[in-house]
């Protein structure tokens, strides 16, 4: 039986491992580097219908009715005064057993650890280089080395794969932008709400039926190369209050007050797409190439990019790489649109942004190229 080492016990990896779990064509073993997973932080994922669809085939229809979300609505609002300016019925995309799903990302990695036996899960396992020999040979930090017939990269946008593959290259580039991410209780609007302002945006949306939303801001930032690296300034706490209120300031809610557990980071994105030149090894999520977060497809794209990758594999095809090398584009162009359209900051601009939104939002053909081509691919 052939051998796969995954690499990083994310949403990608964790979900590929649930599909070898269940066709057994394959023996495998996840290398993560931390000692632990947190299966108890309360920050949110959304899941469009595209990913819930493959999560479903692994049992996730039947994770507890109250840990999850079905947002119907995207409402976009100007921040400044929180005057609605249109909304998206998401439902449209959704089918009797597939539904846009909002959840804690802890519950996700739960249900996804729940069918992986605890030995093939290694932590503290931090990979340090890679022999593409007859088999492919793997050095573990402290550890003696172990032989698989395939790799599936699957450690995250800051992959040390990618570094031992493609050296500098391989690393991936700051934004402009740092997301502040919290958690609001009792939030008044149910679906998913975006507000708009100059040169930010966030996000609230409920993550169960228990009145717990998760909130998330990306702010456009220049940083100097020694703030990107200091992991002292993201966790000092003036630096993080004072970009709340910046944003607080210009919006017509009291984030400052209601937003607790707030954390805050830098927004890394991928330079460029890589493929690695061994055939038996392979990048997945992040890892694949990691893109700006406003389109909200980052988890559900790990999920759909293992599926396509186990299928490669169990059928001895070679389709993956292209594949995913066209969604990839596909999504990268969306979320830097977003991005764009989402942050303006000059009056004249924002007014037609709005009038194009409320006209787009409404209209069919544009919905079903923009969204559905993706969420019912
Ligand atoms: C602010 C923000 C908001 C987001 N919101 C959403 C959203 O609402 N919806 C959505 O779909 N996506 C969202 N995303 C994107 C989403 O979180 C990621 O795309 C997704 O988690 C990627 O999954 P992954 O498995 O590839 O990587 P990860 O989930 O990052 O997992 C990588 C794993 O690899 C491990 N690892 C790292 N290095 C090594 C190593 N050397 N050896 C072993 N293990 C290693 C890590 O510890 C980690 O456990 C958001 C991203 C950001 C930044």
């Amino acid at each position: 039986m052939k051998k796969i080492a995954i690499i990083g016990a994310g949403i990608s990896g964790l979900f590929f491992a649930n599909l070898l779990e269940k066709d057994k064509s394959f023996a495998y073993k996840i290398f993560e580097k931390k000692n632990s997973l947190d299966l108890n932080n309360g920050y949110g994922i959304q899941l469009s219908v595209n990913s819930i669809n493959f999560l479903n085939k692994v049992g996730f229809h039947k994770i507890n009715s109250s840990d999850v979300y079905f947002p119907k609505k995207v409402n976009f609002f100007d921040a400044k005064k929180s005057k609605k300016i249109c909304d998206v019925d998401l439902s449209q995309f959704n089918n009797q057993s597939n539904r846009y799903t909002t959840l804690k990302r802890s519950k996700l990695i739960k249900f996804l650890l729940e069918n992986i036996p605890k030995e093939k899960l290694i932590f503290n396992s931090d990979l340090i280089d890679i022999k593409d020999q007859d088999k492919l040979s793997l050095l573990f930090r402290d550890k003696e080395n172990e032989e698989f017939d395939y790799l599936v990269a699957a450690d995250g946008v800051y992959s040390r794969t990618k570094q031992i593959l493609f050296k500098k290259e391989g690393l991936p580039k700051y934004f402009n932008s740092i997301a502040i991410r919290g958690n609001i209780h009792n939030f008044e609007n149910l679906d998913i709400s975006i507000y708009l302002g100059e040169n930010f945006h966030f996000v609230i949306y409920p993550i169960n039926q228990n009145k717990e939303f998760n909130f998330i801001s990306i702010v456009r930032k220049e940083l100097i190369e020694n703030e990107i690296s200091s992991k002292n300034l993201f966790n000092d706490n003036t630096f993080i209050n004072n970009l709340l209120n910046q944003i607080s300031n210009k919006s017509n809610i009291n984030l400052t007050e209601r937003v607790k557990e707030i954390k805050c980071f830098p927004i890394f994105v991928s330079k460029k797409i890589q493929i690695p030149n061994s055939k038996n090894i392979f990048l997945t999520g992040d890892a694949f190439y990691s893109f700006s977060p406003s389109f909200a497809q980052g988890a559900s794209q790990s999920i759909e990019a293992a599926n396509e990758l186990f299928n490669d594999l169990k059928n001895n095809s070679s389709k993956y790489n292209e594949a995913r090398i066209f969604k990839t584009k596909q999504i990268n162009n969306r979320s830097l649109i977003n991005h764009f359209a989402f942050h303006l900051s000059s009056p004249l601009n924002i007014f037609f942004r709005n009038i194009l939104l409320k006209y787009l939002t409404k209209n069919k053909s544009f919905l079903e190229k923009y969204l559905g081509k993706i969420y019912n691919s």
